[in-house]
């Protein structure tokens, strides 16, 4: 049986990489989108020409509604799963502190920790040895953005992925004994489109200079240590946060 992958927020960036990679790794691969269909079907066309079980679900991981169809359709296309990737996240464009209103910091939560819970409920329901289940492990994708805070850019966004680190190390406690592994990683500026939500399009190229190997990384950098967190060969790595920021 080959391993199962569900991976959110796979039609661009890191998750768009990670489930390419996690493909030509042997998953059959879900990979989760919320509004770019044309990215996640080509991405489907591409791995299923050379064989993969892939295949592609739309559904907004905020809602629990979302999280419960995925993870069923999931089930029902390619059978139980082995790994997530919690990847899906937004940023909003950029802003002090003193200008947050509660609407922006409620969005901003819901899409960024409300959508992991829900996923890794989902998971352990079906990974946890106790219900049957054979195990498995979830990669939870935090930031480099919680050790620095991102003043006067996006603290909410940088609160949230703290809370995906708390999470990341509650949860492995929980779960260590029904075969489940929880982990998370935290990369520093990668060239994306979330730097275009964020109003500033080319900010990894204006602050390479900041990081200690003087560039942004590449989402391949990022979806490699994800793979090895999910693969057996970490198997003895669990509610550890692994950064992939170039030494920031
Ligand atoms: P991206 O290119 O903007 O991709 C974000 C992905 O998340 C898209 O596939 C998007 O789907 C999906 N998404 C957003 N909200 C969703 C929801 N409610 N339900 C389902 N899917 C949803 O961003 P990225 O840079 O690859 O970011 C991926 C992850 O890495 C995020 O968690 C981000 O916080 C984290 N990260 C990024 C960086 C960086 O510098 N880029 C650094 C540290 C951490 P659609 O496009 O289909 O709408």
């Amino acid at each position: 049986m080959n391993p199962v992958a569900i991976v959110t927020g796979a039609s661009g960036g890191i998750g768009r990489e990670t489930a390419k990679l996690l493909a030509q790794r042997g998953y059959a691969i879900c990979i989760n989108y919320l509004s770019n269909s044309e990215s996640a079907f080509a991405l489907v066309d591409e791995l299923q020409a050379i064989g993969v079980n892939a295949i592609a679900v739309q559904a907004d991981v905020s809602s629990e509604e979302g999280v419960k169809r995925l993870f069923s359709e999931a089930d029902n296309r390619l059978g139980n799963i082995t790994a997530l990737v919690n990847n899906a996240g937004i940023m909003l464009p950029q802003s002090a502190v003193s200008s947050m209103d509660a609407e922006r910091i409620n969005a901003m939560f819901q899409a960024n920790v409300t959508s992991a819970f829900l996923c890794c409920r989902e998971a352990v329901h079906r990974m946890a040895q106790s219900r049957g289940g054979n195990g498995g492990a979830i990669v939870n994708v935090s930031s480099a953005a919680v050790k620095t805070g991102s003043p006067n850019e996006y603290v909410d966004y940088a609160a949230t992925k703290a809370a995906l680190d708390t999470l990341t190390m509650g949860l492995a406690k929980e779960v260590g004994r029904e075969g489940i592994r929880v982990n998370a990683v935290r990369p520093g500026p990668i060239d994306t489109d979330m730097h275009a939500a964020g109003g500033e399009p080319d900010r990894v190229a204006r602050v390479a200079d900041n990081i200690p190997l003087g560039r942004g990384g590449s989402t391949l950098e990022v979806a490699e240590m994800i793979a090895w967190l999910l693969s057996d060969n970490a198997s003895y790595s669990t509610g550890s946060l692994f950064d992939v920021a170039g030494g920031m």
